[in-house]
């Protein structure tokens, strides 16, 4: 199956109006996708993306167009060609340098990678995390680039990981299609959301069967004192609250501030530095200790998540579907958690990630880690209702996606509709 043609769509939701998505570093995206199709020679199509949160996003849009050269004419029947495809993208040897392996280039890499295991699943009839999950694990390990990452976990030590987890996959994979995966909730925590809101939605989410709920914090202390107040008030004692600071703090602030907030028992502080500050991380996990740590949604590659795990800096690990370079690398990513038992707790929300995200956990599940002890991936409830097979919650639970693929694609009314700059939505806004 060759691909035989690229299109790249901007497109974009006007989220900013209605606060959705605001916290303490983005106090106005609006969600954003720089949308791939694969056309192959046998007809298939391949749907992916990568996310942004407004401006820029033409800016991946253009990126993705200077990556499709190494698409067109490629062969992409199996995963060792997607393999080969993830170096290609990756180390073309004069774009490499506006990298390496970060930035825009990575974020279009993802959109081509994502879209090409895309294609390769619904050639199979399959969703996404079946596939992986049938897979050989010879094949996964010859899809990752291993390069950097042998000093801490070999290909060898991958097979044993994946060969290990033969043994009840079939149970794993019954038991997923029956029961889903767990999930958290963000909806009732954004820093616009006035008191009233946040406590409204903070029920509801428990009354919907989540035991996880996130708030986002790092603006104002007495704010986020009176706002956490409120929700530990609304959920109780025995709901997970975790905290998100996105990036806003130095170290000893973050230290100060989290300190503040420990009296209602925050169960993570996410994000509460510089993505790239590996030993800040580990730092401020040490002093706020038994307060957990999480990061990753903008932990740029594979190389950066072994760090943070060879130094101790985290005790949850967020991975994005479209923040690395795709299924490849956070197929590695997945490895290097199980490698160093870090539960993967993966970002979502923005447009599409929870449809994306889902795939990757349910493959740890049944194929990697084996264990739903301490996992959940993030739930938003946005703008679902522009994909062709929306992610499904169930009682505080992803349902397994059946519809084969990624489940990337956005139904084709939408994307006419949020076309920017010219579509309807947009043009009626100028
Ligand atoms: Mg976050």
């Amino acid at each position: 199956m060759t691909i035989t043609a690229v299109d790249v769509l901007d497109v974009r939701f006007p989220t900013s109006s209605g606060l959705d998505g605001s916290d303490a570093m983005n106090p106005d995206p609006d969600y954003s996708a720089a949308y791939v199709v694969l056309h192959a020679d046998d007809g298939h199509e391949g749907h992916g993306f990568t996310f942004t949160i407004g401006r820029g996003n033409d800016i991946c849009c253009a990126a993705i167009e200077t990556l499709s050269e190494h698409v067109i004419g490629t062969d992409v029947t199996d995963p060792y060609d997607l393999g080969e495809l993830y170096r290609a993208l990756t180390h073309d040897s004069q774009i490499r340098w506006l990298g390496p392996e970060k930035g825009v280039m990575h974020l279009a890499a993802a959109g081509l990678i994502n879209a090409a295991w895309d294609l390769v699943a619904r050639r199979a009839g399959l969703p996404l995390w079946k596939y992986l999950s049938g897979l050989d694990p010879d094949q996964i390990v010859d899809s990752v680039d291993w390069r950097y990452l042998t000093d801490a976990l070999t290909p060898g030590e991958a097979l044993d990981i994946l060969r290990a987890a033969e043994d009840g996959k079939a149970e794993r994979v019954a038991e997923i299609e029956q029961r889903g995966y767990p999930a958290y909730t963000t909806s009732p925590g954004w820093l616009g959301y006035d008191d009233e809101k946040v406590v409204r939605l903070a029920r509801q989410a428990v009354a919907d069967g989540y035991t996880q709920i996130k708030l986002k914090v790092g603006a104002d202390l007495e704010d986020d004192r009176r706002r956490f107040a409120a929700a530990r008030a609304a959920v109780g004692p025995g709901v997970r609250i975790a905290v998100d600071a996105n990036q806003r703090w130095d170290v000893n602030q973050a230290v100060a501030w989290v300190s503040a907030l420990s009296e209602f028992d925050p169960w993570w502080i996410e994000e509460p530095t510089s993505p790239d500050d590996i030993l800040g991380h580990a730092e401020i996990r040490r002093r706020l200790a038994p307060i957990k740590v999480a990061t990753g949604e903008h932990v740029h590659n594979r190389v950066m998540f072994k760090q943070l795990l060879q130094a101790g800096s985290i005790d949850f690990l967020q991975l994005d579907a479209a923040r690395v370079a795709g299924v490849n690398e956070n197929l590695a990513i997945l490895l290097l958690a199980k490698k160093f038992g870090v539960p993967v707790c993966p970002h979502a929300g923005g447009v599409g990630l929870c449809e994306l995200v889902c795939h990757l956990s349910m493959f740890d599940y049944t194929s990697v880690s084996g264990t739903m002890d301490d996992r959940v991936i993030e739930y938003v409830d946005h703008l679902h209702e522009h994909f062709t097979a929306p992610a499904v919650i169930k009682n505080g639970r992803y349902a397994a996606p059946t519809a084969p693929g990624f489940s990337a694609e956005m139904k084709r009314e939408s994307l006419l509709q949020f076309a920017y700059p010219h579509g309807p939505e947009w043009r009626n806004r100028a």
